[in-house]
Parts: structure tokens; C-alpha cells; sequence
């Protein structure tokens, strides 16, 4: 790590950043950084985002930043929140229904497709000023302590800026290139099968053992077994449906880790459930088959340089029964802009190291929660205590919870600590206000 000088004065000069990925993370980053008066750059190696994908739940911790960012209107039209959830073990016996509250701790949850999502805030972005490029395939990172520069490589070209934010998401190339981990992403043990469809052509209405999706309007089930678990929703009026179906997978994810998957494959993880599971399965006319990969947790975010800072799936892969992978995206890109904003142009380096140390516990605890939910779904029938409650958990610390005001409150201090005490990473060393509790 450099070491790191600190002007008292404040720089209120611009900071210019290049950001490398269009996910959540990368765009809520490229979002906040421009509503704070950073220039943003952001990098994009597919060459558009779909507007479609199947469904992606945002809590209240996320909803805050959007309702924040004036979205909230536009994201509740697009809005599919169920009011409860539906749980049943793999028998069909119902073990919970959970109220699933569209507003928590004062502010709202965003559910919906993961495009038309991403395209609200993809066309905000744009509007107040990140310059969004496509087909931009980043080779290569690199930083000038002298010059104080960091920056990429695109098609043999050099871009610089400040400071780099590989938010390149959990196959990330920026951890080995930027921060020289060995870490390849490996196998969490766990795929996903994913199907979204029409309902009425595919005759979900039609099915005694499905119409009740469709007469619902809206509808949300879920059922549960050893190592499977299985979730399926009705939208839109009971039009639109999906369903998603964790299941365990030992293949090796180098060869493909989203193909189209088979149904046939997929009916044989519930053979012996609940006929309704089938009947359900059966009327995609397609899925794809999507690995969930992992990485044990990173030492450091940051580069020995000390402007390159991965965010988001790169830094932290979630497993999906986390819900919260993207919505930790979200919350870093708005806690790094934030802090980047309170260091100024002079003092990047140190911005990124109050950012690492303000946000590695709390995504670290927000990761565990996604394993401990999924070790709960994936309990047989039989080995679950009989009083024993299933449900997704809707903790207040997590949920209520403002990233940036967490990052403006916890600024001064935190970089206080680090001047005093030397930067230690957060892997070694948890400053104690940057607990999560
Ligand atoms: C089945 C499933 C369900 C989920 N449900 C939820 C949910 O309900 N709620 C929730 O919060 N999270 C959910 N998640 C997790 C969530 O989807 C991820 O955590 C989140 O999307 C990660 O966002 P990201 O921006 O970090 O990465 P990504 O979305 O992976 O984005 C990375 C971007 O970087 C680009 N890129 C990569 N390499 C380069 C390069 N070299 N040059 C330029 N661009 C590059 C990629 O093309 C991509 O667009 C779910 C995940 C799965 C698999």
C-alpha cells in the first residue's frame, strides 16, 4: 500500500473514475458518483443489457437509495411484489405462509425482472451524465503512483482516470489482473435452473394442479427438500410466470456455467414431490441451467497501488437465498462514491481504504446470512423439527439501513483510525465502529 498523505483542506475538484461493468453495482457506482459530481466513465464488454431476465428482489436497504435517486415511481410500475409467500415441504404440506410486507422500516421493497430494473436506472445514469460505452472488453489494469493515475485497457488503448472500480462481477478478471489474487471463482456445490415464460400460452391457466397461479393474479410458492428448493410466481396478472429451482451440481463450472439446462433434468430433482411441482416444471417451453459460483472472502478490495477497487460480485459473490447480492452491490457503489466525495481528488487511496474498512463486515455477515437460509431450505421433511419455522429472514440490520449516510457518519473517524493506527485490511483487523451489529 502506498502511504498515504492527507491535506486538511478539502479538494472539491472532480474525481474521475472509470468503472468497468453494467450490473447493479457497477451502475449504482457510475449513479452516485455523478449525483456527488465525480466523472464517470463506465465500461461495458457486452455490447447492450437485455431488458429482460427473470426476477430480482430489492429490500428496503436498497429501496431507500432508489426512492433517494427519484426512481421510486418508475420502479413500482414495474413493481411484482407478492403480498405473502406460500411455503411447502416437498409432500405439499404447507409449513409457512410469511407475510412478505411491501414497505419495511419506513421505506419500500423493489421486486421485479431483473431488465426492466436495470433499465430504469440504466436510463438515469445516462441522463444525468455517466458516459456509458458497450462493447468495451477491459484486458488489463494498470496505476502511475508518480502521476497519481490509474486506469485500463481496451483494444490495446489506455484510459485513465483517478481511480479504477472493477465491478465485473463474480467471474471477475479485475481480481487477478488488479489485486493479484489466485483465487479462481470454484463451484459453490449449488446450480440454479431458471424458466421464465408466458402463462397463457403455455396453459397455466389451463392446468387444474397450476390454475391457481393464474386465478390469483399474482401468485408465490415455494417448496422444500433435501438439497432442493424450489420457488414459483405468477406476475403481472397471473401473464407472466417463473420458477427457480436450486439443486445440488459437482460439475466443473470452467466448461460452461449458464447453458440451457434440460427439462427432463430438472424433473427428475422432484421426482416424488408434490405433483404440482412437476406440472409447474413441465410448462416451461425452456431453462437455463446457471452455476453458482464462490470465492472464499477476499483479504483486500483493493490494489497495492492502491486505486483499483473491486466492488460488488467481485468482491463478494452471494448465493441467491442471501437476496441481497445486488442490493450489496448497490449499497457499495453509493458507500465508495460517497466516501470518494468526503477524500477528495488528493486523497483517493485513503478513500478506498475508509470505503474497504466501512463496508467488508457488513457484506461478510450479509454473505453468511445467504448460506445459513439456504442450509434451512435444504433440510429433508423429515429431519426438520416439527415446531421448527421456515422462513426468509427480514433482519432489522440489514434492512434498515442507509449506505450512505452509514459512509458519511463513519467517514471521519474511520480515516482517523487509519492515520493513527497504520491501514491494517479489515480480513486482519476490524475497526471497531465498522462492526456490523
Ligand atoms: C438465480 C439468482 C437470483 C438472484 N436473486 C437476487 C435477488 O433477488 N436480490 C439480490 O439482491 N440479488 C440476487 N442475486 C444476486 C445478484 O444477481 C448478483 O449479486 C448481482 O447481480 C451482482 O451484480 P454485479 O454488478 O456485482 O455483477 P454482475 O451483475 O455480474 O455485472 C458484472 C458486469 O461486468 C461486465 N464485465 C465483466 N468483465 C468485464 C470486462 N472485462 N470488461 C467490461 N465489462 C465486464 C459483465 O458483462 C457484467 O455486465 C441473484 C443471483 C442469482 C444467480
Amino acid at each position: 500500500m502506498p502511504s498515504i498523505s492527507c491535506p486538511s483542506q478539502v479538494e472539491s475538484s472532480p474525481i474521475d473514475l472509470i468503472v468497468v461493468g453494467c450490473g447493479f453495482a457497477g451502475l449504482a457506482c457510475a449513479i452516485e458518483s455523478r449525483r456527488k459530481g465525480h466523472n464517470v466513465i463506465l465500461l461495458e464488454k457486452r455490447t447492450s443489457v437485455e431488458s429482460l431476465g427473470d426476477v430480482i428482489s430489492f429490500a428496503p436497504n436498497t429501496g431507500r437509495l432508489f426512492e433517494k435517486w427519484g426512481l421510486g415511481e418508475q420502479l413500482m410500475e414495474v413493481n411484482t411484489q407478492h403480498p405473502h409467500m406460500t411455503l411447502h415441504n416437498c409432500y405439499g404440506e404447507i409449513i409457512n405462509v410469511q407475510p412478505l410486507p411491501q414497505s419495511l422500516y419506513g421505506c419500500n421493497s423493489y421486486n421485479g425482472r431483473r431488465g426492466e430494473i436495470h433499465q430504469i436506472l440504466l436510463k438515469y445514469a445516462k441522463k444525468i451524465g455517466a458516459d456509458i460505452r458497450f462493447s468495451q472488453d477491459v484486458t488489463g489494469y494498470w496505476e502511475d503512483g508518480e502521476r497519481n493515475k490509474a486506469g485500463v485497457v481496451v483494444d490495446g488503448q489506455r484510459i485513465e482516470a483517478d481511480v479504477v472500480v472493477a465491478a465485473d462481477g463474480a467471474r471477475s478478471r479485475a481480481r487477478k489482473l488488479a489485486l493479484g489474487c489466485e483465487d479462481d471463482a470454484k463451484p459453490s456445490g449449488y446450480a440454479v435452473y431458471r424458466a421464465w415464460f408466458n402463462s397463457k400460452e403455455q396453459g397455466i391457466d389451463k392446468d387444474p394442479l397450476t390454475d391457481f397461479f393464474y386465478k390469483e393474479g399474482g401468485d408465490f410458492h415455494g417448496w422444500i427438500g433435501k438439497d432442493v428448493h424450489m420457488l414459483a410466481m405468477s406476475f403481472k396478472s397471473g401473464d407472466e410466470f417463473c420458477w427457480v429451482l436450486t439443486h445440488r451440481d459437482d460439475n466443473d463450472i470452467e466448461e460452461s456455467w449458464s447453458f440451457p439446462g434440460k427439462i427432463s433434468d430438472v424433473l427428475s430433482c422432484v421426482e416424488g414431490w408434490d405433483p404440482r411441482c412437476r406440472a409447474i416444471i413441465e410448462k416451461a417451453p425452456s431453462c437455463v441451467d446457471w452455476k453458482l459460483v464462490y470465492r472464499d472472502p477476499s483479504p483486500t478490495w483493493i490494489s497495492s497501488g492502491g486505486r483499483v477497487v473491486v466492488i460488488g460480485d467481485a468482491a463478494h459473490p452471494f448465493l441467491p437465498t442471501s437476496i441481497q447480492g445486488a442490493s450489496q452491490g448497490v449499497e457499495d457503489g453509493v458507500a465508495l462514491a460517497t466516501v470518494l466525495k468526503r477524500a477528495g481528488k488528493k486523497n483517493v487511496p485513503l478513500g478506498l481504504q475508509v470505503f474497504e474498512h466501512i463496508r467488508y463486515d457488513r457484506v461478510r455477515r450479509a454473505q453468511q446470512q445467504g448460506i445459513s437460509t439456504r442450509d434451512k431450505l435444504h433440510k429433508s421433511p423429515d429431519a426438520r423439527a416439527e415446531d421448527e419455522e421456515v422462513s426468509l429472514p427480514f433482519p432489522e440490520w440489514l434492512l434498515n439501513f442507509d449506505a450512505e449516510r452509514n459512509a458519511n457518519d463513519l467517514y471521519e473517524v474511520v480515516k482517523a483510525y487509519i492515520l493513527t493506527e497504520g491501514y491494517k485490511r479489515p480480513s486482519e483487523l476490524i475497526i471497531p465502529c465498522c462492526r456490523s451489529v
